[in-house]
């Protein structure tokens, strides 16, 4: 069958129902592992859990050289509580805008890749490709994470295009994240005698007031600013007729390039003396990459015409797969950068702005064929 155009190939992707949780990737990956395969790709598939399906397509060069790999996830978010005006599942096109889950976030992506590089496959080259599309990226990169943890998965990557939601502005990083729960511990009393007990509730409440102190002692980053902090949750006591004897919150730290999960517990240690213990449950590297870097200027040459103006250097606010991918490829230069609406992921009535859906299709089979010098 040959291939559709972007918007009727974004339309079939976004029909295979790819909400995650769940995820049930597998379908969606072995139709685009089909339309790869029959462009002259090799597909490998792999699964994490069951159903739960990534795949790397290689498209080999005649000569020397790293390939360029394009990477998208699969999976989508789940629709929320509130009604949509649209089915979410049938990718219907209503003027620039084509509607549904995953549209934005990022099948639009997902399909201008696709098509961009099945048509570089046509042409003759030095260097190859190679496409990630990963399940699981909007819990918690586990599909990343499992393609970067089996040896020979993942080949070599001189540099990496993310195809996350940027209104087809290249941006070249985002923050990293680290999530830390602080519990404080007391001694249960009858609340008619708190002199008795030891009031955990009280000494959480310490934490927090140091918490909206807490200075990271790390200069501003040129492009992604300082590191955040929010406390998300707070818990502590069982009834109230009791003095607490156990309290706890959950704090989510967005950090910047040269900070680490075991320093900043050092420095919440300090700050917060010993009543509290502090436990890291999640940590994410930031991505950055150098906007001087000679491919990435490359990349704004090929995006300044379509964008009517040269990109400034930027960073994304959300999380994305490079986290895990730049490392696991040695550090290549990366952009994100996708046709999708930013403000638009995650929402009801999501949609993607088919005039940038065909531009980002133009736009990722040039930044193909300069690298791969065609
Ligand atoms: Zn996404």
């Amino acid at each position: 069958m040959p291939l559709a155009d972007p918007v009727a190939l974004t339309s079939e992707l976004v029909r295979f129902e790819t909400v995650n949780p769940p995820g049930e990737e597998r379908a969606c990956a072995q139709r685009i592992g089909q339309l790869l395969e029959a462009a002259g790709f090799t597909v490998a598939y792999y699964e994490f859990e069951t159903g739960r399906t990534s795949l790397v397509a290689r498209l080999d060069g005649s000569g020397e050289g790293p390939p360029i790999c394009f990477t998208g996830h699969i999976d989508v978010v789940p629709l929320g509580r509130a009604a949509w005006s649209r089915d979410p599942f049938a990718g219907e096109r209503d003027g620039d805008r084509l509607f549904g889950r995953g549209t934005t976030d990022m099948k639009a992506a997902l399909a201008a890749i696709i098509l961009a590089a099945t048509r570089l496959a046509s042409l003759p080259r030095k260097t190859g490709i190679e496409l990630v599309f990963t399940a699981g990226e909007e819990t918690r990169c586990e599909g990343s994470h499992h393609l970067a943890a089996q040896p020979g998965a993942l080949g070599e990557a001189g540099a990496i295009v993310i195809g996350e939601p940027t209104a087809n502005v290249p941006l070249v990083g985002h923050k990293g994240l680290v999530r830390y729960l602080i519990k404080t511990t007391g001694v249960t009393a009858h609340a008619s005698m708190p002199e008795e007990g030891d009031n955990a509730i009280h000494k959480i409440a310490e934490v927090v007031r140091r918490l909206e102190r807490f200075a990271f002692g790390v200069a501003e980053h040129p492009v992604m600013g300082s590191p955040t902090l929010n406390i998300g949750t707070i818990t502590g006591g069982l009834n109230i007729n009791s003095v607490p004897d156990e309290a706890e919150i959950g704090v989510d730290i967005r950090t910047i390039p040269g900070q680490t999960a075991e320093g900043i517990q050092d420095r919440l240690k300090t700050a917060l003396g010993g009543e509290a213990t502090v436990t890291n449950i999640a940590s994410e590297d930031s991505v950055v990459t150098d906007a001087g870097d000679a491919w990435v200027q490359e990349v704004y040459d090929v995006m300044e015409p379509l964008l009517g103006q040269r990109p400034e250097p930027a960073t994304a606010v959300y999380f994305t797969d490079g986290s895990v991918l730049k490392p696991a490829y040695g550090g290549p230069p990366t952009v994100i950068l996708g046709p999708g609406e930013p403000t638009c992921a995650h929402k009801t009535d999501e949609y993607c702005s088919v005039a940038k859906l065909e531009s980002s299709t133009e736009a990722y089979l040039e930044i193909m064929r300069r690298w791969c010098g065609v």
